[in-house]
């Protein structure tokens, strides 16, 4: 039977925006979410500031109960001690974010992020609450090696080793190619990966879990291109990097009808 998934909107800032920027950037999309509010309502709408901005951030969407989510773009695998840098998931669980990006393929790049590591945030994002959402995808090479699924199949089978399927998880496929690039997938091919991504969930976590789950595209997603994503039958959202900046064009993502 088909169950119906709230479609999840979600915003990567990446590195941008300070703590000031991110008061002003937040009201100012919420204001424009509040105009559009017949259009938007089934959808969750989230951001994904800075560590540095998300005091800020917490302190405007609790003191106006602004209807959106956050979280962070990373979390430590370790729960505290001598991590140098890192910033732990009990931190983000007191700032009462609500998810946490794991495994972003600029992570993998320039961090040298492995699969092991990705699954070990995982687990980290689930003892303290937070519900992961794990990005997996294949580089052009992959692509043109091994077809579009093998890769994001394999990525999201070590992710979810030892993983609490009760406990809540979004999944993320984002091609690395189209990140960025301005070319993005097109839906068909955005739906096949999603199915292939959905049965793994159902093989490791069960049939009720991976109906629940929602999978995100992410790459190169605008306002122009949302609703054909989201007209796929197992594609429940978008992670939208660059045209998460851009109030109005986010906002429009965010009414994707
Ligand atoms: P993009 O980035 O929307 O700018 O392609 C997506 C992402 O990196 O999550």
């Amino acid at each position: 039977m088909a169950v119906k998934r709230t479609p999840f909107i979600a915003g990567n800032w990446k590195m941008n925006l300070d703590h000031l920027q991110s008061i002003a950037f937040v009201q100012k999309l919420a204001w424009s979410l509040a105009d559009a509010k017949h259009d938007y309502a089934d959808a969750e709408v989230a951001v994904f500031p800075p560590f540095t901005d998300l005091r800020s951030v917490q302190t405007l969407i609790a003191a106006d109960s602004l209807p959106l989510a956050y979280g962070a773009q990373d979390l430590s695998a370790h729960d505290s001690g001598a991590y140098t840098g890192e910033v732990s998931g009990a931190f983000l669980a007191a700032l009462d974010c609500a998810y946490v990006i794991i495994g972003h393929s600029e992570r993998r790049t320039y961090h040298h992020e492995t699969d092991a590591i990705v699954n070990a945030k995982v687990l980290a994002a689930q003892r303290h609450g937070l519900v992961p959402v794990v990005c997996v995808g294949e580089t052009a090479e992959d692509l043109e090696r091994f077809g579009a699924s093998a890769v994001p199949v394999a990525q999201l089978r070590t992710a979810l080793e030892g993983v609490d399927g009760a406990k809540g998880l979004v999944v993320a496929y984002e091609p690395v190619w189209a990140i960025g690039s301005g070319q993005a997938a097109t839906p068909e091919q955005a739906e096949k990966v999603a199915a292939a991504l959905r049965e793994v969930i159902a093989e490791v976590l069960g049939d009720d879990v991976a109906q629940a789950t929602r999978i995100l595209y992410g790459g190169s997603v605008k306002a122009a291109n949302i609703a054909s994503f989201l007209r796929e039958p197992n594609v429940d959202g978008a992670l939208v990097g660059g045209a998460s900046l851009d109030i109005d064009e986010f906002s429009s993502i965010a009414r994707f009808k």
